[in-house]
């Protein structure tokens, strides 16, 4: 990922009001288009300028060609608050992230997260890289924000499970493990949204902790079909499971690995 600082010039009188209501609306169309990645975008105002600071999955993340309709309107939207379209310059390459998806034709995806990932929740098949969005076909409304949503309601359960520290953990977990969960079905109708668009099989990820014990574990049926899904060796290292028919992934539970 990359560290990108976004500038932008005020060319007649505004307020700090309407330039931080219209700097908003930009950084969260960015947001939904998977141009920029993360929740918090300092923003600081020096010499006259505005410089928000964000992260982009790309070096060229932030060219014009990748805008969605939405970016493109909070970009005219940005006149009316006297500010022109931001000067974009890369600062470099985040040394804590990992790369980008390149490849042109991925064989297949993977739709993932965990709470402690900042990057695009949608997986190469091939060499489990994070696909940059707006590199795939526009999920709905020109952008990608129902895919966001549910990468931060994934990320939000994931933390409460892991914290384990309110009576929201069990509820939680069963949102992200549970096939027939609320978050589950999102995710399933998004990996097929996606599937269709690309063309490319899309593997949702389906977490799995607790259970009696490894022997139990490693004879679990796909929770879909009931069919064998165990494969000879963990793809990725990660997912031990995986039923090609239903489209799902899944890992022995962490509690016996
Ligand atoms: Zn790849
Ligand atoms: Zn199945």
């Amino acid at each position: 990922m990359f560290v990108v600082d976004l500038t932008f010039d005020c060319y007649q009188d505004t307020t700090l009001e309407r330039a931080e209501q219209a700097i908003n609306r930009l950084v969260n169309a960015l947001r939904f288009n998977g141009q920029i990645i993360g929740e918090e975008f300092p923003t600081v105002l020096k010499d006259g300028f505005f410089v928000t600071r964000v992260m982009c999955p790309t070096e060229d993340a932030m060219h014009p060609l990748n805008n969605s309709p939405f970016v493109k309107h909070s970009i005219a939207l940005l006149h009316d608050a006297g500010l022109l379209a931001p000067k974009v310059k890369v600062i470099g390459q985040d040394i804590h992230s990992n790369g980008a998806d390149n490849c042109s034709e991925p064989s297949c995806y993977i739709l993932y997260t965990t709470y402690v990932h900042t990057c695009s929740p949608l997986y190469c098949g091939d060499d489990f890289l994070p696909v940059p969005l707006f590199s795939i076909p526009a999920i709905a409304n020109g952008d990608y924000k129902t895919l966001i949503k549910w990468q931060e309601d994934w990320q939000a359960c994931d933390q409460i499970q892991i914290n384990g520290a309110t009576r929201c953990e069990f509820p939680a977990l069963a949102e992200i493990a549970d096939i027939n969960s609320d978050l589950s079905r999102r995710g399933k109708d998004i990996a097929k949204r996606i599937q269709f668009l690309t063309q490319k099989p899309v593997y949702y990820y389906l977490y799995r902790v607790g259970g009696v014990d490894k022997h139990s574990e490693l004879a679990r049926r796909c929770p879909s079909c009931n069919g064998h899904w165990k494969l000879p060796e963990p793809w990725f290292g990660l997912f031990d499971f995986k039923c090609e028919p239903c489209g799902l992934v899944s890992n022995v539970s962490w509690d016996f690995q």
